[in-house]
C-alpha cells in the first residue's frame, strides 16, 4: 500500500512542484482514501483521485487599482474552480499578502470534501488575491473590490460558482463585491454568501464556523459522556471564527484563557467572557488594531510579542487562524500539557506531524475539513434562502447548522472508527467526503 501512495504523490509532485501547502493537503488525502479504494471494485481502475486533484479550471488575472495617494497598484487575482460533480463551485475569496497558487489550491481541493460532507450540493473553489487590506482606507479596500470583481465576474453565477469570505475577506468586502457584481451584471442573484442581512444574507452566517467549531467539538466530547462545561479552551486567532468560536464556547460553559493574531497571543487566567470579548470585536473588527490592546483595557492578562498560544495549559485547543499554526514540538506541548481535545476552526492549521502526534495520542482530533464545516453550510442555507427568497429565524438557522454538523460527525465515526473503538476523524471525513464527489463523478463519466 505505501509504494501505491508514493506512486501516486511521485506523480502529484511531478506536475505541482513549487506547491508544498497544495502537496500537504493532497498527501494527507491519499494516505486514508487510496488504502480505502484498494478494496472498493467500484472504483477500480477509474482513476478517481487523480482526477480530483487536477482543478476543473484556474484563473488568474490582473487587478490593478488606483490607491490614495494616486499610484497605481498591481495585485494578482485567483479563482480555482476544482470540483463541480456534486453542485456549483463554492469556497471563500482569500485577501492576504502570502496567497499564492498554492495555498490557493490546498483549500479547493480540502473545499470538495468539506462541502460534500456537509450533505448540501455544493461542489469545491476557492479564491482570493495577495492583496493586504491591512492599513488601507475603506475608499481602497472599495476600488480593490470593484476591480477584483470586474474580472471575477465572468467566472461566477449563482448556478456556477458561489464564493463568500475568507482571510481578510468579511462583510465589509462581500458588500464592495457584491455591488459590482450586481452593476456588471443587473442582476440581483445569490452569487455571493455572507452578505448583509437587508440584501440577502442569512442570519448566523457570521457565526457559522465558530460555532460549528465549537457544536463539533462538543460532538465529540459527548462521545466520552463528556461536555464543554468547565473546560479550559485556548484558541487562535482573533478574527471571524475565532470570535464565534469563543462566543459559542463561553455560552457552553467553557473558560476561553487565549486569543491570538499575527503579532501574538494574549492570555487571560480569568477567561474571555461576553464584555472582554465585545472589545476584542471593537479592536479587531472596527479599529483594525492589534490584539495587544486588550491587555491595555484588561492588565491582569498578559500579551506574548510573537508567539503562539500552544504552551498555555488546556483541555481543548481550537486553531481558528491559519494554516500550518500549529508543528509537532507545538502538538506535543499541548498533549503534555494534558489538551485532549482538538477541533481545528482554521483550513489545516496542523502540519503533518502535529496531526499525526494527536492521532497517536489517540485524543479527539477532527480535521478543519470536518469541524469547520459550518461556515460553508451555512452559506449553503443561505443560498437556498435566496432562491427560496425566504428568510429563516436565527433558531431555525442554528437548529440547521447543529443538525449539519452532528451530521458530519456522524460520517466520521461511520468511515473512521476503528475495531478499538477509537474514532481516528481525518480518516473519517476523507473517505466520506471522497464517496460523495467519487459516486456523482462515477454517474457522470469521464468529463
Ligand atoms: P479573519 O481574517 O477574520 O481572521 C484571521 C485571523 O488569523 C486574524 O486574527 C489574523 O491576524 C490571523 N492570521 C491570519 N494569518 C495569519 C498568519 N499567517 N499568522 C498568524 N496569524 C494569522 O479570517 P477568518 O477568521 O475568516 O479565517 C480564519 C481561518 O478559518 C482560516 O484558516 C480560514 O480559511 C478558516 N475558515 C474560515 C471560514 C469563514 O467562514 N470565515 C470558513 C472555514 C474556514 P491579523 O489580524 O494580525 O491578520
Amino acid at each position: 500500500m505505501e509504494s501505491k501512495i508514493k506512486g501516486f504523490m511521485d506523480l502529484v509532485k511531478q506536475r505541482n512542484q513549487y506547491e508544498p501547502e497544495f502537496l500537504q493537503a493532497v498527501e494527507e488525502v491519499a494516505e486514508t482514501v487510496i488504502p480505502y479504494i484498494a478494496n472498493q471494485e467500484i472504483y477500480s481502475g477509474k482513476n478517481i483521485l487523480l482526477r480530483m486533484v487536477e482543478p476543473e479550471r484556474v484563473m488568474m488575472f490582473r487587478v490593478p487599482w488606483v490607491d490614495d495617494s494616486g499610484e497605481i497598484i498591481v495585485n494578482r487575482g485567483y479563482r480555482i474552480q476544482m470540483n463541480s460533480a456534486i453542485g456549483p463551485y463554492k469556497g471563500g475569496l482569500r485577501f492576504h499578502p502570502t496567497v499564492n497558487l498554492s495555498i490557493l489550491k490546498f483549500l479547493a481541493f480540502e473545499q470538495v470534501f468539506k462541502n460534500a460532507l456537509t450533505t448540501l450540493p455544493m461542489g469545491g473553489g476557492k479564491g482570493g488575491s495577495d492583496f493586504d487590506p491591512k492599513g488601507k482606507s475603506d475608499d481602497e479596500i472599495m476600488r480593490f473590490c470593484h476591480a477584483f470583481m470586474s474580472e471575477l465576474s465572468r467566472h461566477i453565477g449563482h448556478n456556477t460558482d458561489v464564493p463568500a469570505g475568507d482571510i481578510g475577506v468579511g462583510g465589509r468586502e462581500i458588500g464592495f463585491l457584491f455591488g459590482m457584481y450586481k452593476k456588471l451584471r443587473n442582476e440581483f442573484t445569490g452569487v455571493l454568501t455572507g452578505k448583509g442581512m437587508s440584501w440577502g444574507g442569512s442570519l448566523i452566517r457570521p457565526e457559522a464556523t465558530g460555532y460549528g467549531t465549537v457544536y463539533f467539538a462538543q460532538n465529540m466530547l459527548e462521545t466520552k459522556g463528556d461536555t464543554l462545561k468547565g473546560k479550559t479552551v485556548a484558541v487562535s486567532g482573533s478574527g471571524n471564527v475565532a470570535q464565534y468560536a469563543c462566543e459559542k464556547a463561553t455560552q457552553l460553559g467553557a473558560k476561553v484563557v487565549t486569543l491570538s493574531d499575527s503579532s501574538g497571543y494574549i492570555f487571560d487566567a480569568d477567561g474571555i467572557d461576553v464584555d472582554k470579548l465585545a472589545y476584542v470585536m471593537e479592536i479587531k473588527n472596527e479599529r483594525r488594531d492589534r490584539i495587544s490592546e486588550y491587555v491595555k483595557k484588561y492588565p491582569k492578562a498578559k500579551f506574548f510579542r510573537g508567539e503562539r498560544p500552544w504552551s498555555v495549559k488546556c483541555d481543548v485547543a481550537m486553531p481558528c487562524a491559519t494554516q500550518n499554526e500549529i508543528n509537532g514540538d507545538e502538538a506535543q506541548s499541548l498533549l503534555s500539557n494534558g489538551c485532549f481535545v482538538v477541533s481545528e476552526g482554521a483550513n489545516m492549521p496542523s502540519t503533518p506531524d502535529a496531526a499525526h502526534a494527536f492521532q497517536k495520542a489517540r485524543i479527539l482530533y477532527a480535521p478543519g475539513k470536518a469541524s469547520n464545516a459550518g461556515g460553508v453550510a451555512t452559506s449553503g442555507l443561505e443560498m437556498s434562502q435566496n432562491s427560496l427568497r425566504i428568510n429563516w429565524t436565527r433558531d431555525e438557522v442554528d437548529e440547521k447548522l447543529k443538525k449539519i454538523m452532528s451530521d458530519i460527525h456522524d460520517s466520521c465515526i461511520k468511515f473512521g472508527k476503528q475495531d478499538d473503538g477509537y474514532i481516528d476523524y481525518v480518516t473519517g471525513a476523507n473517505i466520506a467526503g471522497f464517496v460523495k464527489v467519487a459516486d456523482a463523478m462515477l454517474a457522470q463519466g469521464v468529463v
